[in-house]
Parts: structure tokens; C-alpha cells; sequence
């Protein structure tokens, strides 16, 4: 593996796997566009080498080829727009950069179209995924891809996970010393490592959203590492259920319970501090104008449901989080996106934000705990926002990221 800030690429093409992956609303306007943000410091640096890029990325999940609706040429304006700030018009000038599209990520318009880039130019190729090929890992498309740059960058941690002829596969078509991990890839890396591996202790996890199920693997490798795990939001209703407490309709998985009681012995013996929440905000109804009241977590009555944690428990919870030196955040406490249910999540931002402050190395990564901060204005107050959300996930699990692999091995 090459290191990317060390490498020159004057005169080179470089062939960068982005995650472009951003949501369009009806009239394709980017309602969201972090992650090609993101990536931008990367391609600068190849610009500024005196080297061209080669985007190549997926958007959506098209199943049948070729969709105009996942078409990735909705994105070249917003594209040049970014490489190019307060120049809004997609013409050539002088101190443009200048953003090309081919239609299809291989075949001869993206080789000419690779062929002819000069230094400082930019070439988004269409979506990856309007091949089947892309998801299945073909070597013989991975190939073909691997001829259109000199170099191959991976900066799409977002798709780490995936073992996809782009992200990974196509590694092996580059010399050790011509593959790399781009900046955003560098930093993602860095940042899991530092709390997998390299966390000061008291190390607080903090994991909330809405089903057990999906969060099983993440605890029982965070049970390994962590000196406290918070455990919040909807999942949380199936731990005091399975302790026997009564909580009403709130969200439960009840072929979990057992589960639950596992990993609560588990912690116990290995000393791991597992908090709960003590209270509740219940609601009649799962609605943004249902009536709410304060309960104990453990006897919400029939025909009521916890959406959020209640005061004693954002407390608790506020104590151990500012006592960290390490924290990681991985969904929301509460249904967060109604304004009734989202004070508990809003208040378990500002400790992560003010625990960061004193010093603490905070992590945010998933979905929906990376759009609370964006949404409490926290974003910058926290050490590092992860674009990558399932791929975080199978990273905490413990799993090998093919992504990371292809790049390292
Ligand atoms: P996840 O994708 O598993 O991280 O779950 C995130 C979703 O869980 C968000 O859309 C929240 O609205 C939802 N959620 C959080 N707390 C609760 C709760 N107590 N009951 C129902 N849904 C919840």
C-alpha cells in the first residue's frame, strides 16, 4: 500500500472510487451532499499534483441496467460546482476545473474519454451499478475498470463492506505502490482504529435506534472493549422486558429477549457497566401530536409506548458520557425526528459535545446518529462524523472490511 499524501501524481491518472451514493429529491437536486463534500480534499490533492481524475461510484440500487433516475450525470453540475466555489456557471474558463461524464463506467467512451484527460481535468463516470457485474465482483469488470487510471484510490468507506469489483476486487489489478487509501478513507480508518483498538479508557458506548437485531454484534464485540454501553432508544424496551419489567406497546423483539439477557450476564461478568434507561417519554400513539407523559422504563402502562428517555435517565446517561475519555455513537435515543421525542437525543449530542471538549475522543457513526448532530448544529463538536454507516457497523462487529483488506493485503 502507497500512502496517498506521499504520492506524486504529476502526470498521472488516478482512478478514485467515491461514494457519490447521495439522495436526489424528485427533481434530482442533491438534497444531501456530504459525501461528495467529503471527498473533495482528495481530488484536490490529485488536481493540485498535477495529475486528472477518474470518479467512479454507484448511486441507488438500480436492478435492471441503465435507469435515468439513477443516472449519476444528475450529480456533474454539483460536482464542478464544488471543485470550482463561486463559479456557478458550468462553462470553461481559464481557472476552471473542467468535469467530464461518460455514460458507461467501461467501454470506449470511458477509455477515450479516460485517454484524453489532461492534468487537472475530471472524468465522473456513469453508475457502477448499472452492471451486474459491479456487485457480483468480476474480475474481468474489475479489470476493465483498472485500465482507465494509473493509480486506484479508495475513498468510499461508505461502501467498505462490500466485497464489489470497484471497492475491493479491482485492488488487485495495481501494483502495492499504486493503490491506496484516499484522505476521507484514511481518516474513516484511522478514527475506528483509534476506538477499536487504541481507546483511553473510560471507554463509553453509546447505541440507541430502533431493533436489537441489528445492533446484536456490534455489543457483543463492544462487551470486549468498552467500560460502560448506554443502550437507548427503541431496542432498549426488549433489555427491560426481558429483566421483567412491563413496558406497554413500546417497540419489543421478543424472539430477543433471551439475547438481551445474555449480554446483560455477559457484561456483568466482564464487568462492563450496561445503563438503561430509568424513564420514559410515553406517548398513546406513535404520532407527532400524541400525549405524552413521564414513566419509569420498567411500568409504562397498556395502550402506551417509550419514544425517547426520560429526564433521570438523560442524566444518568450525561454523567458517564462526560466522565470518557473515549466514546462511540451509533443511533438515536428516541424517535428524533418528532419534536416531542427528541429531547433525550438532542441531550446525549451536548454531553458527547461537551465530553469532546474536556478532552474526550468522540466517535458519531450511522445513519440516523450522524443526522442528530447535523440536526442540533453538533457536527463540529465532535471529533469525527463517519459517512459510513453500515460499513462502521460491520466494522464495530469486529468484521473484516474487504475495502480495507484489498487496499492493506
Ligand atoms: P436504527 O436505524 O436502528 O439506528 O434506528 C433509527 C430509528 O429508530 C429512528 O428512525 C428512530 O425514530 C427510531 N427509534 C428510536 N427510538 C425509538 C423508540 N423508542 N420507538 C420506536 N422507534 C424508535
Amino acid at each position: 500500500m502507497s500512502k496517498f499524501s506521499d504520492y506524486d501524481f504529476k502526470g498521472k491518472k488516478a482512478l478514485i472510487r467515491v461514494d457519490f451514493n447521495v439522495p436526489l429529491d424528485a427533481d434530482f437536486n442533491i438534497t444531501d451532499d456530504t459525501r461528495m463534500k467529503a471527498t473533495i480534499p482528495t481530488i484536490k490533492k490529485v488536481l493540485n499534483d498535477g495529475g486528472s481524475v477518474i470518479l467512479m461510484s454507484h448511486l441507488g440500487r438500480p436492478k435492471d441496467g441503465p435507469t435515468d433516475k439513477y443516472s449519476l450525470k444528475h450529480l456533474v453540475k454539483h460536482l464542478f460546482e464544488l471543485l470550482n466555489p463561486g463559479n456557478t456557471t458550468p462553462a470553461i474558463g481559464e481557472a476552471s476545473t473542467r468535469v467530464f461524464f461518460a455514460n458507461n463506467c467501461v467501454g470506449e467512451q470511458a477509455g477515450m474519454t479516460a485517454n484524453m484527460l489532461r492534468p487537472g481535468e475530471v472524468l465522473l463516470l456513469e453508475n457502477l451499478r448499472f452492471h451486474k457485474e459491479e456487485e457480483a465482483g468480476d474480475e474481468a469488470f474489475a479489470e476493465k475498470l483498472s485500465k482507465l487510471g494509473d493509480a486506484y484510490v479508495n475513498d468510499a468507506f461508505g461502501t467498505a463492506h462490500r466485497a464489489h469489483a470497484s471497492t475491493a476486487v479491482i485492488a488487485k489489478f495495481f501494483s502495492p505502490g499504486n493503490k491506496m487509501f484516499g484522505l476521507l478513507m484514511n481518516d474513516e480508518v484511522k478514527s475506528a482504529e483509534k476506538v477499536l483498538h487504541n481507546a483511553e479508557k473510560p471507554f463509553c458506548a453509546i447505541i440507541g435506534g430502533a431493533k436489537v437485531s441489528d445492533k446484536i454484534l456490534i455489543i457483543e464485540n463492544l462487551l470486549q472493549r468498552a467500560t460502560d454501553i448506554i443502550i437507548g432508544g427503541g431496542m432498549a424496551y426488549t433489555f427491560i422486558k426481558a429483566r421483567g419489567g412491563k413496558i406497554g406497546s413500546s417497540l419489543c423483539e421478543d424472539d430477543r429477549l433471551q439475547t438481551a439477557l445474555d449480554i446483560l450476564e455477559r457484561a456483568k461478568q466482564k464487568n462492563v457497566s450496561i445503563h438503561l434507561p430509568e424513564d420514559s417519554v410515553i406517548a398513546d400513539k406513535f404520532a407527532a401530536d400524541a400525549n405524552t407523559q413521564i414513566c419509569p422504563s420498567d411500568a409504562i402502562p397498556d395502550g402506551w409506548m417509550g419514544l425517547d428517555i426520560g429526564p433521570k435517565a438523560t442524566g444518568i446517561f450525561n454523567e458517564v458520557i462526560v466522565k470518557s475519555k473515549t466514546i462511540l455513537w451509533n443511533g438515536p435515543m428516541g424517535v428524533f425526528e418528532m419534536e416531542k421525542f427528541q429531547a433525550g437525543t438532542k441531550a446525549v449530542a451536548q454531553s458527547v459535545a461537551a465530553s469532546t471538549t474536556n478532552g474526550a475522543f468522540s466517535l458519531v457513526g450511522g445513519g440516523d446518529s450522524v443526522a442528530a448532530v447535523n440536526k442540533f448544529n453538533l457536527a463540529d463538536k465532535v471529533s469525527y462524523v463517519s459517512t459510513g454507516g453500515g460499513a462502521m457497523l460491520e466494522y464495530f462487529e469486529g468484521k473484516v472490511l474487504p475495502g480495507i483488506a484489498a487496499i492493506n493485503g
